[in-house]
């Protein structure tokens, strides 16, 4: 039957991570048969903004970036969301990207919207000036736009403490004082939070052993393969092979590493700083990072980019359990298939939150003044994650629907909620 919500047909290309969220923000729309004129609202984002950049680079030239922010959501607060550098950023995926934030921060509950900023480059071939001067005049054309009460950027792909650091520093100048709160994944020193660093990886800890508990499985025989050994993949990686877990498998953009017997975690992240590369590395089988995917193994993180796990590979997935690290890695294509072969899916926009929770308390604690220890960090943060995901487990089972639509449908009907109450400002 036709989608009564959807008012354009249009061509979906798999790969385009906003037709990706769109297909899943439909379907769960229609499940919970949301007012039409809210649903309306709710599948465009706020504010677009696209900017061309002039840098200054080392040799004397000028060379302009295209970057993007958007803002998706502000019913329930600020937009909060990361800063992604890469040569391959487009509008669609930083409007996905964004859209996913909105939805994330409302499956945890926190009270954030989302946005999601962009920049065309390849920040492996910029030195550190050449970055920082980028960073700061982004940061100073979204001046009227970003701001603790406004927007909250973050780390996101190839950003980093430093970069935020130059983000609060422009900002602060600007506004003629210190303004911490500006943006979150600062380093601690500056206002940053304890834990922020590993937040991501110790969120997707939480719910692996939520996940374990569920289907009593044992930490110890449970076989674990991590895409991305950054600082979603890294950490989790870590921190999943201090709980007990057996880290089976890990990758980079290099490659892929995979060793029945338990790899060396903090060997493998020691010899990837060193190396820059999996290459050459003694103490496991190499395959690449596609065929690590469909590796045997009880949980499989993917912790890296979009669309890892798409309708070619999906019915070569053979997990038990899968928890998505990253942003959109399995498309919409994809779920269908993850779900005929009763993998039981973390979804992204619960799996990976506990970054944004952290920022979240980052934010808080800036705002105060008042900093918690690191222990006090990840109580709160146990907290959070849990409640998400028995609240996302509750819906699935009253609605009788797949995690991922229950996760879309939770966010979507608390976002709408919200949007209802304020009213529409017309
Ligand atoms: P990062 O830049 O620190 O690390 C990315 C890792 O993925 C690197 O190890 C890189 O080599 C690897 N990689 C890239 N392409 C790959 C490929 N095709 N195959 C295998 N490995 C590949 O980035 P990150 O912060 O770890 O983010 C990873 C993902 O998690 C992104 O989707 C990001 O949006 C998402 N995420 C990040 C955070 C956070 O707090 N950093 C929070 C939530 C979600």
């Amino acid at each position: 039957m036709a989608n009564p919500f959807v008012d354009d047909a249009k061509v979906i290309t798999e790969d385009n991570p906003f037709e990706s969220m769109m297909q899943r923000f439909d379907e769960a729309a229609t499940q919970l048969n949301l007012d039409p004129n809210i649903y309306k609202i709710l599948r465009w984002p706020n504010r677009e903004l696209t900017l061309y950049i002039p840098v200054l680079m080392d040799d004397g030239n000028y060379q302009v970036f295209t970057a993007y922010r958007v803002q998706h959501n502000f019913a329930r607060g600020p937009a909060k969301g990361g800063l992604r550098y890469s040569p391959d950023v487009t509008l669609d995926e930083v409007r996905a990207l964004a859209a996913w934030m909105t939805w994330k921060c409302a499956v945890v509950n926190i009270p954030f919207g989302g946005a999601k900023g962009g920049i065309i480059c390849d920040p492996r071939q910029m030195s550190p000036s050449e970055l920082e001067r980028l960073t700061r005049r982004y940061t100073a054309e979204l001046l009227d736009f970003i701001g603790p009460e406004r927007d909250v950027p973050a780390p996101d792909m190839n950003t980093n403490e430093q970069v935020m650091a130059w983000m609060m520093d422009t900002y602060s100048m600007h506004a003629r004082h210190t303004v911490t709160a500006a943006v979150t994944g600062k380093p601690v020193e500056l206002g940053g939070s304890q834990g922020r660093r590993e937040a991501t990886g110790r969120g997707l800890l939480i719910v692996c052993n939520e996940a374990c508990k569920k289907f009593d499985l044992e930490i110890e025989k449970t076989r674990v393969i991590i895409q991305g050994s950054g600082n979603v993949g890294g950490v989790a990686a870590r921190l999943m092979m201090l709980e007990g877990y057996k880290v089976v498998g890990m990758a980079d953009m290099t490659g892929a590493l995979y060793n029945p017997a338990g790899l060396d975690v903090d060997a493998v992240l020691g010899y990837l700083k060193e190396h820059k590369t999996v290459e050459g590395y003694a103490e496991a089988e190499h395959m690449s990072n596609e065929a690590i995917l469909e590796m045997d193994c009880d949980i499989l993180i993917p912790a890296a980019t979009e669309n890892q796990i798409n309708s070619q590979n999906a019915d070569r997935i053979k997990c038990r359990i899968l928890a998505e690290g990253a942003n959109g890695p399995t498309t919409a294509e994809a779920d269908e298939i993850i779900a005929e072969k009763e993998i039981y899916v973390i979804p992204d926009i619960l799996a990976n939150a506990g970054g944004v929770t952290v920022s979240y308390f980052e934010w808080v604690q800036n705002r105060m003044g008042f900093y918690w220890t690191e222990k006090e960090v990840n109580y709160r943060l146990k907290h959070i994650m849990v409640g998400g995901f028995e609240d996302v487990n509750r819906f699935c089972d009253k609605y009788k629907v797949s995690m991922r639509l229950a996760c879309y449908m939770l966010a979507i009907d608390r976002v709408a909620y919200d949007t209802h109450l304020r009213g529409i400002y017309a």
